[in-house]
C-alpha cells in the first residue's frame, strides 16, 4: 500500500483561511481538500499556523499569527478561558455562537441524518448569556496544604483552582470556596487519583433559581470525613439559605464522579426550585436541566410541538425526576414517565403529588426495556417523548418506536450527531422529521440541545 501522504509535512509553517468551526469548537482549514484543526480562531479568518499532528484523513495546527480577524471575534470575558476546558467559544461573539450552533445542527442533520430540506430553524439564545447554571460540580485537589477546585485543563487531569465561574449563578461560587475554606481548615485531604488515597473528591452545588435553595454534594472516597460534624455546623453558618448537604460515598478508581451510596449530613434530602408553575423537589443524584431560564423555552417548545387536545395517552422516555412529564401531563389524558436512576423516579412521584397531577405514572427501568414491555401489556403512546442522554436512544428502544407507531415523537437531544442518527433510523421506519428547534441550554460553551418535530408518515 502506497505510503500514506499529507500535503504539508510536521512543524511546517503555513498560511490558511479558516472555513468552519467543529462540534468541539475549533477552527477548520482545509489544504488541498486535507482538513487541519486549530484551536481559538474562527471560520473566515486568516492566519499563519504551525502544522503540529499529521493523522491519516486530518491533522492539528497552533496558530502562530492571526492575519485578519473574524467580525465575531471578541476578547474572552475569564480569565482562565485559556487554561479551562470548560467553555470553548467565548472568543466568539455570541451572535457568532448563536449562528455557529444552528450551522452545526443543520450540518449533522443532513450529513449523518442524510435529510434533505428539514427546517432548522435559528438558535433560541439567552439575553444574558452569562451565570445561568444552576450546578456546579468541581474535583478537588491539593496545592500547598490547602484544597483547591475547579476545573481540568483541556485535555489533562491537572486541575486549576477557579475562584469564580462566569458561567455558574454567584452562589455557586460563595459555596465552592467556603467549602474548599472550612474543609481545608480542618485538614480534610483530597482525593488522589495517583494513589487513591484522601479524602474528598468532587464537591457538587445546586440551587434552586426561583426558591433560593441551595444544596452541596460532598463526594468523598471514605465513609468517614474527618471533622463532618464541625465541617457541616461551619458549612451551614457561613451559607444563609442552604437548606441540604449531603454525602456521596465514591470509593472506586474511577473517574465516575458519583458512587452509589448517599446520605444526607444535615437538613433536607432534597431541595424544590420551580420551571413555570410547577414546583419540582430534586435530590443530589437526579437529572435537573442545568439552565432554568431556557428549560422553560426548551419544554415549551416540546409542549408545543406534542400539541396535546386532552385525549392523547404520552409516553416520556428518560423522564428524570419527571419534569417534561409533568408539563405534558397538564393537558393530556395520561402520562407515563420511565427513567433510569431509582432516585429520579421517587422525586418524579413526588412532584406529580406535590402539583397534585394524578394522571401520571412513573417507573425506575431502562426505557428501551420498559417501554416494549408496557406495548405488550397494552399501553399504546399516541405521542412519544424522548430525551436521551448524549449517546441518544438505544437501537431496542427506536425498534419499539417503529413498531408501536405513536403519531408523533418530540425528540429532546442534547446531541445532534446522535439525534441525527435516530432520525434517519425513524425515517427508514416510517416517519418523517418536520422541523428542528434548537435551543441554547449551554452559552459560551459548544454544546447545543435541539427539538424536534417527527411524524409518522
Ligand atoms: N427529561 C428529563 C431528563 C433528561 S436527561 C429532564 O429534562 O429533566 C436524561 C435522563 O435519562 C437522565 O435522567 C438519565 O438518568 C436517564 N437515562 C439514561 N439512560 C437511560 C435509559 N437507558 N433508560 C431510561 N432513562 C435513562
Amino acid at each position: 500500500m502506497a505510503k500514506f501522504q499529507a500535503p504539508v509535512n510536521k512543524n511546517d509553517y503555513i498560511d490558511v483561511t479558516f472555513e468552519d468551526l467543529t462540534h468541539d469548537g475549533n477552527g477548520v482549514a482545509k489544504v488541498d481538500g486535507y482538513p487541519l484543526f486549530v484551536p481559538n480562531v474562527l471560520p473566515g479568518e486568516k492566519a499563519k499556523i504551525k502544522v503540529v499532528k499529521l493523522n491519516k484523513g486530518y491533522g492539528f495546527g497552533r496558530l502562530i499569527e492571526l492575519y485578519e480577524e473574524s467580525k465575531y471575534r471578541v476578547q474572552p470575558e475569564c480569565p482562565i478561558y485559556k487554561e479551562c476546558g470548560g467553555c470553548q467559544l467565548q472568543h466568539l461573539s455570541y451572535e457568532g455562537q448563536l449562528i455557529a450552533k444552528e450551522k452545526q445542527v443543520r450540518d449533522v442533520v443532513e450529513r449523518i441524518g442524510k435529510l434533505e430540506n428539514v427546517t432548522v430553524h435559528p438558535v433560541l439564545g439567552m439575553d444574558e448569556p452569562w451565570r445561568y447554571r444552576n450546578k456546579s460540580q468541581v474535583p478537588i485537589g491539593e496545592h500547598e496544604g490547602g484544597l483547591i477546585g475547579g476545573f481540568y485543563t483541556r485535555r489533562s487531569h491537572d486541575i486549576i483552582d477557579m475562584e469564580k465561574c462566569l458561567i455558574q449563578m454567584e452562589q455557586n461560587d460563595v459555596i465552592l470556596q467556603k467549602v474548599k475554606e472550612i474543609c481545608s481548615q480542618y485538614g480534610v485531604k483530597a482525593y488522589n487519583e495517583q494513589t487513591h488515597k484522601g479524602t474528598l473528591r468532587h464537591v457538587m452545588a445546586r440551587i434552586g433559581k426561583v426558591t433560593g435553595e441551595m444544596m452541596i454534594v460532598l463526594i468523598t472516597r471514605t465513609a468517614e470525613i474527618p471533622n463532618s460534624k464541625q465541617i457541616v455546623e461551619d458549612i451551614v453558618k457561613a451559607i444563609p439559605g442552604i437548606k441540604s448537604i449531603v454525602q456521596n460515598i465514591n470509593s472506586k478508581r474511577t473517574n465516575v464522579i458519583f458512587g452509589d451510596q448517599t446520605k444526607v449530613l444535615w437538613g433536607k434530602e432534597v431541595i424544590y426550585d420551580f420551571i413555570g408553575d410547577i414546583k419540582f423537589a430534586i435530590s443530589a443524584r437526579s437529572f435537573y436541566q442545568v439552565n432554568p431560564d431556557q428549560t422553560k423555552v426548551l419544554y415549551d417548545k416540546a409542549l408545543e410541538y406534542a400539541d396535546l387536545n386532552g385525549e392523547e395517552t404520552v409516553i416520556d422516555a428518560y423522564c428524570g425526576i419527571g419534569t417534561i412529564s409533568l408539563f405534558l401531563a397538564q393537558k393530556a389524558k395520561k402520562v407515563y414517565g420511565v427513567e433510569i436512576v431509582p432516585e429520579a423516579i421517587e422525586d418524579a412521584k413526588r412532584n406529580a403529588e406535590l402539583n397534585g397531577i394524578t394522571n401520571v405514572e412513573f417507573e425506575v427501568g431502562e426505557a428501551e426495556t420498559v417501554i416494549p414491555n408496557w406495548y405488550k401489556q397494552g399501553i399504546q403512546a399516541d405521542i412519544l417523548v424522548v430525551d436521551p442522554p448524549r449517546k441518544g436512544c438505544d437501537q431496542a428502544l427506536l425498534d419499539t418506536i417503529i413498531n408501536m407507531k405513536p403519531k408523533k415523537v418530540v425528540y429532546v437531544s442534547c446531541n445532534p450527531a446522535t439525534l441525527a442518527r435516530d432520525l434517519r433510523i425513524l425515517e427508514d421506519g416510517g416517519y418523517k422529521t418536520v422541523e428542528l428547534q434548537p435551543v441554547d441550554m449551554f452559552p459560551q460553551t459548544n454544546h447545543v440541545e435541539c427539538v424536534a418535530l417527527i411524524e409518522l408518515k
